[in-house]
């Protein structure tokens, strides 16, 4: 019995289940495109939300100056550049035997300073938020003071009364650990089973401390939030439900709206942007396309990529049972190289809040991130995890539809030859060479097979 029913019940009810079933790589996409208001009315969260969070981490632009100095050269405002794949697009075109107009760009989250992943938007974002509320309590800082006073001895004391955790398969544990650590918290990362033993050791190595537990994230977050709950001194990073992570995550839309600008590709009705986000828990991705509906509405088409073995936010939105339910009730086992986006439960509020806003979700083979990992690393020369190489096949998912697609969202044919199609590669630029060239390794090997 699933969620009060049995099996043969859902799949009637929903055929696709069965296609997740067999691990095939799926594609659904949304029956109907909502009006933009009543996407945007399914949230508790609004504009003001995002630059609430925008003015704060310009705040803290002055601590990251100090404390972090690879991040003088953008001024202290942590921020991934873009550029265009042309040489990945025709590459693309050809594996998957179809001419692909528009341009293809890539969002290099995979580089972004102190993390080298998505998690350093929204994990870093609400260690800041809480480590800001605990030093204006103190009378350690006003918000007009320059906040380079937080890498301070003064402010090190202050936070080392107070604990952090966290529940993570990796990359968020490290966002959290990194940040958290540096500020002077006492930080414990509830890693699951499958979080690679490099970022362990590397947070072992900045005074974190780390947990391990024999099983997958959920346990890890359950485990974590049960310990925290229990110590009025700790803040829990609930990556499952939280807002400040969401809207860590929301900022980025904006700057790379000014991105786009500077780089001169329009986005409006006639020059749509298909933004491409690889999926695990959903914060991320949501996060981060709520933020681009805010910026570029209607125009902007968000759509998310998961893996064949776990794909929890396609089974969750497409049953309407959201959390309800895991990719395991369905026997599917969330084993998958693609480290961030192991997880079998999609978050409790992103699936319901976002669902309106999202056109569709697509699911990627390991062998596939495998391959494209070999062909990014040839074709464009960036180095990305299997994660961050999720959204590649996305504009051959969207044009494989192309009609049904042009007629759901009644966009012209003309409009779509012009669209900008962004890969937002969210991870892979602190991954340790051997571990990179088992990834290019095994990348090779699936290209030979097919
Ligand atoms: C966490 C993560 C994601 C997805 O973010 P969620 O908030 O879990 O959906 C994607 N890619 C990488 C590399 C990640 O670490």
């Amino acid at each position: 019995m699933i969620a009060g029913q049995p099996l043969a019940t859902w799949t009637r009810r929903y055929p696709l289940l069965e296609e997740l079933m067999a691990l095939r790589e799926t594609t659904w996409f949304t029956p109907t495109r909502a009006p933009l208001a009543d996407g945007l009315s399914d949230l508790a969260l609004s504009a003001a939300d995002v630059a609430d969070a925008s003015a704060r981490l310009e705040r803290f632009a002055a601590y990251f100056r100090v404390a972090f100095p690879e991040t003088l050269a953008n001024n202290g405002i942590l921020e991934s550049p873009i550029q265009p794949l042309p040489a990945l697009q025709a590459v693309l075109a050809s594996r998957y035997g179809q001419a692909l107009p528009g341009a293809l760009w890539i969002k290099q989250d995979s580089h972004l300073p102190i993390s080298g992943s998505i998690k350093a938007r929204g994990g870093i974002y609400e260690v800041l938020k809480h480590a800001e509320r605990l030093a204006l309590e103190a009378g350690l800082l006003r918000l007009d003071q320059d906040y380079s006073v937080l890498d301070s001895p003064e402010a090190r004391a202050l936070f080392s009364h107070y604990r952090i955790a966290v529940g993570s398969t990796g990359n968020l544990g490290l966002s959290i650990g990194l940040m958290g650590a540096r500020l002077g918290f006492q930080v414990t990362v509830h890693m699951s089973a499958d979080a690679r033993q490099w970022k362990k050791d590397k947070l072992r190595a900045h005074g974190v401390n780390v947990m391990e537990y024999a099983s997958d994230y959920s346990i890890a977050v359950v485990q974590g939030r049960q310990q925290a709950s229990a110590d009025p001194a700790c803040h829990f990073v609930d990556d499952e439900n939280s807002t400040d992570l969401f809207l860590g995550y929301a900022v980025a839309a904006e700057r790379l709206s000014r991105q786009l600008q500077q780089a001169g590709v329009r986005v409006d009705a006639q020059h749509p942007l298909f933004v491409y986000l690889p999926c695990g828990v959903g914060g991320g991705p949501g996060g981060v396309a709520f933020g681009l509906k805010l910026a570029f509405g209607d125009a902007v088409h968000c759509i998310f990529a998961e893996p064949t073995h776990s794909p929890c936010m396609l089974l969750g939105v497409h049953t309407g049972l959201h959390d309800e339910v895991s990719v395991q009730d369905f026997g599917i086992d969330n084993l998958t190289a693609a480290d961030g986006l192991a997880v079998g439960r999609a978050s409790g509020f992103v699936g319901r809040a976002m669902q309106r806003l999202i056109e569709g979700y697509y699911t990627v083979s390991d062998d596939e991130l495998h391959a494209l990992v070999w062909l990014m690393a040839k074709h464009q020369q960036l180095h990305l995890e299997p994660s961050a190489v999720a959204g590649v096949p996305g504009i051959a998912r969207v044009h494989a539809q192309r009609d049904q697609y042009l007629r759901r969202s009644g966009m012209s044919a003309e409009a779509y030859a012009r669209a900008t199609h962004l890969v937002w590669a969210t991870g892979g630029s602190m991954v340790p060479d051997t571990e990179m060239q088992a990834y290019l390794a095994q990348g090779a090997r699936v290209l030979q097979g097919s």
